[in-house]
């Protein structure tokens, strides 16, 4: 991102100020999303939800700023010289605050700081918790019966603990009161209300992490809210809001009614191709925090790739080109473009070039390069593939399988066995990327039970959740419910003792209806569906095929229990 700002011969980098909004990732506006991938740096702090945690991108400088009781916090001053120090730098900051930066956020300190050294800012305002939490509740912040303003106030005590609210001032007025910071004081609030001449009866309500898939409401009256705030342990992050619209929340109530409301799932793919999955889920109602378990990084200045593509080029007589992912045959075209070859390198030669792919997703990668493939087994996974192109290739072909450096062991054996001789190029390596802040909260929301399901489809992406998250964690493999494409990611799962639930059909279509039947309104099907639907073989390819071919990575890291 461009920031060059000259003053006193320095480059100065610029700040953003934006709101993250109240939790739900959907509520984030497009211009943080844009500056979440463009920043150099993000400076955020505790109120931004584990959702919009999993979308900052692993590679940037995240900076921690947030407080957590029992731990030391960055103050006020050390925020400011934080966001100075790396402005001063160069860079571009994106400094991330809860809801709006500007309601109730102290970000008109860190403006005032930036202002005071000449750094160039801008604010992005975000959606805050002071309306939409209210909007998640059913609670019309403003009605044309029962209230015609509304007033936003902090519940926050001062440091000498002097109550500034002037509570007959709000007894006075008609309109809606919304109190942010005020779930500690909800007695003495409802109490200030009341002795100010505020009816008894007056509607109120607390609701707690709203626009979350765990948000909770408690409707009472003035009276009584308090009390009820107890009994029901109402925890912080907390709003509570005053006056008659309250009551309409048992009319309007919507959020927990979606299908998959209420609901939190883990999607652990590869970014790009687990975004479609986790769009569909949160139309459904869920929150879904998208953790990326598995990434694909290309191997640069591969020399085996030049040197044996070398040789593949000059080869006499039947030579195959094995390719076993989408991700395989785009690494593959990247490479060779690279390496300065093209396709007429192998096909205007002697060599008689044959094409074998793992299953559809591939065979419509290679489509995209004006290429078909001559060979696809009817079952999408390796062992198939190995099988039927030992059958089909002519003796003494050589092969070559263009893959992950991590990719199964089944292949390679099958067809040596058949007497062919065989190379195993790594085109690509799979890696597990998570930063440290995210996992450190993926965990707690395992710890506290709150992940209904991770959703798995591939066994690499189970090994890769399990390494980036099982390996000295909190919670137990028992607790998490591996949602699976198919009987091969299952069997996986099993190996680490998860629960486990299988897609009847391997595809996304069949995943999205295993979760509604499972998870959808009150469940109680569930245990009918726990374990043993068999599916095809290939999972990932299909899924692979209905995100319109560019979902898989799969065959690249299976292991077949049989
Ligand atoms: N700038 C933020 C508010 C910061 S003050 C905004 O515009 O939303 C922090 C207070 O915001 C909390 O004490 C709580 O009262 C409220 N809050 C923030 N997020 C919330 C959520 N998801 N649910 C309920 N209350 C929330």
């Amino acid at each position: 991102m461009v920031a060059e700002n000259k003053k006193a011969d320095r480059i100065l980098g610029k700040v953003w100020l934006a709101g993250a909004g109240p939790g739900d990732a959907g509520l984030l506006t497009v211009k943080a999303k844009e500056l979440m991938e463009k920043a150099d740096t993000i400076i955020y702090d505790a109120l931004i939800g584990t959702e919009i945690l999993c979308q900052l991108p692993a590679e940037k400088e995240l900076i921690y700023v947030g407080k957590r009781t029992g731990h030391h916090h960055a103050t006020q001053e050390e925020i400011n010289q934080i966001l100075l120090a790396k402005a001063k730098e160069g860079k571009s900051v994106l400094r991330l605050k809860g809801g709006d930066p500007l309601v109730f956020g102290r970000g008109g300190e860190e403006l005032e700081v930036l202002v005071r050294e000449g750094i160039p800012f801008e604010i992005v305002p975000g959606v805050t918790s002071a309306t939409a939490v209210l909007a998640y509740a059913g609670i019309p912040l403003t009605h044309r019966d029962y209230a015609s303003s509304f007033h936003v106030i902090t519940g926050h005590p001062r440091k000498d603990g002097i109550s500034r609210i002037d509570y007959p001032a709000l007894a006075k007025l008609e309109g809606t009161l919304v109190f942010l910071m005020g779930l500690s004081r909800a007695g003495e609030i409802c109490q200030g209300l009341i002795d100010a001449g505020m009816p008894m009866d007056t509607p109120a309500a607390v609701l707690e992490r709203g626009t979350n898939a765990r948000q909770r409401s408690v409707v009472s009256d003035v009276t009584n809210l308090p009390r009820k705030i107890k009994e029901e342990g109402i925890l912080s992050p907390a709003v509570l809001a005053v006056g008659k619209v309250c009551a309409l929340a048992s009319e309007l109530a919507w959020a927990g009614k979606r299908i998959l409301g209420g609901r939190q799932f883990v999607v652990t793919r590869p970014k790009e191709q687990g975004a479609e999955l986790a769009r569909r889920l949160r139309e459904l109602g869920a929150q879904v925090l998208e953790v990326p378990a598995i990434r694909t990084v290309p191997i640069r200045q591969n020399e085996s790739f030049a040197k044996r593509m070398g040789q593949f080029a000059r080869q006499k007589g039947e030579a195959w080109l094995v390719f076993t992912s989408p991700t395989g045959v785009r690494v593959f075209f990247a490479e060779m473009l690279e390496q300065g070859m093209d396709l007429r390198s192998f096909f205007c030669r002697e060599a008689k070039v044959k094409l074998a792919v793992i299953g559809s997703a591939t065979r419509n990668a290679l489509r995209e390069y004006g290429v078909l493939a001559d060979l696809m087994p009817e079952v999408y996974d390796s062992e198939h593939l190995g099988r039927l192109l030992a059958k089909t290739a002519a003796a003494g072909s050589e092969i070559v399988i263009a893959r992950a450096r991590e990719g199964a062991e089944t292949l390679v054996p099958i067809l040596e066995e058949a007497g062919f001789t065989v190379t195993d190029l790594a085109l690509y390596r799979i890696k597990t990327t998570c930063h440290e802040k995210l996992r450190e909260a993926v965990a707690a929301t395992f710890a506290a039970g709150e992940v209904d399901g991770v959703i798995f489809t591939s066994a690499s992406t189970v090994k890769g959740f399990a390494q980036e998250f099982l390996s000295g964690a909190v919670w137990e493999p028992e607790m998490v419910t591996a949602v699976c494409i198919g009987v091969q990611t299952a069997e996986e799962a099993r190996q680490y003792k998860m629960k486990t639930l299988v897609s009847e059909e391997a595809s996304m279509d069949g995943l999205v209806e295993v979760l509604c039947k499972t998870f959808g309104g009150r469940g109680g099907e569930e245990e009918a569906l726990v374990e043993g639907f068999g599916g095809r073989g290939g999972e990932e390819e299909v899924l692979g095929e209905s995100l319109g071919g560019r979902g898989d990575e799969e065959e690249t890291a299976w292991q077949y229990i049989h």
